[in-house]
């Protein structure tokens, strides 16, 4: 299996990225924010109670969505490989991955980490907001809030995987399909 973590702040063009390369590896797609805005729409009572912190740019409870990605993979153990799009977002949620897949006698392949600095982050994000209705994209002091929690949280992670061994940094600044083919490139060789 092909198992990719697509790796960035928020705003990076990891859900139109990770889109493609589902579509051109034959991957599962798996979104956590995408999930959780699922049940928001639905109104059950895990979107009810991760709403709240969704809006205001707080991450929910690694237990919560470790179980979603849990059931995801077991309902999915014949696909060619997954691509992971904002998640792990903690160590605790790096860890909980390693130990899922190995249950299942899976690893990561590869982490792509989409390098973009925080003045064209706000820029994408005020876009996506005005066009999607996110509430959380709308709102600058909502945006930094995402800034902190992915510098604190989030980007450890990258230590974590460089020192595996598994982590490769792509710019993502650019044209979408020219950053396509640079993460396609770093796929490629691992299949
Ligand atoms: P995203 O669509 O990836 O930007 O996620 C939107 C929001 O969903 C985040 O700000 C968090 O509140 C929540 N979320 C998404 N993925 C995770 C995750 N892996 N861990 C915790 N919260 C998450």
């Amino acid at each position: 299996m092909l198992n990719i973590i697509l790796f960035g702040p928020p705003g990076a063009g990891k859900g139109t990225q990770a889109i493609k390369i589902a579509e051109k590896f034959n991957l599962i797609h798996i979104s956590t924010g995408d999930l959780l805005r699922a049940e928001v729409k639905a109104g059950t009572d895990l979107g009810n109670a991760a709403k709240n912190l969704m809006d205001k740019g707080i991450l929910v409870s690694d237990e919560i969505v470790t179980g979603m990605i849990d059931s995801k993979i077991g309902h999915n153990l014949s696909a060619k490989g997954f691509i992971f799009d904002g998640f792990p977002r903690t160590l605790n949620q790096a860890e909980a991955l390693d130990a899922l897949l190995a249950k299942y006698n899976l690893s990561i392949t590869s982490t792509l980490s989409l390098e973009v600095d925080e003045e064209e982050l706000y820029k994408r994000i005020s876009l996506r907001g005005k066009l999607s209705g996110r509430v959380d994209d709308q709102d600058r002091h909502t945006f930094l809030k995402r800034m902190q929690v992915y510098r604190t949280e989030t980007a450890p992670l990258k230590k974590y995987y460089s020192d595996k061994g598994i982590l490769n940094a792509v710019n993502g600044i650019g044209e979408i399909e020219d950053i396509f083919v640079a993460l396609c490139d770093e796929i490629t060789p691992k299949m």
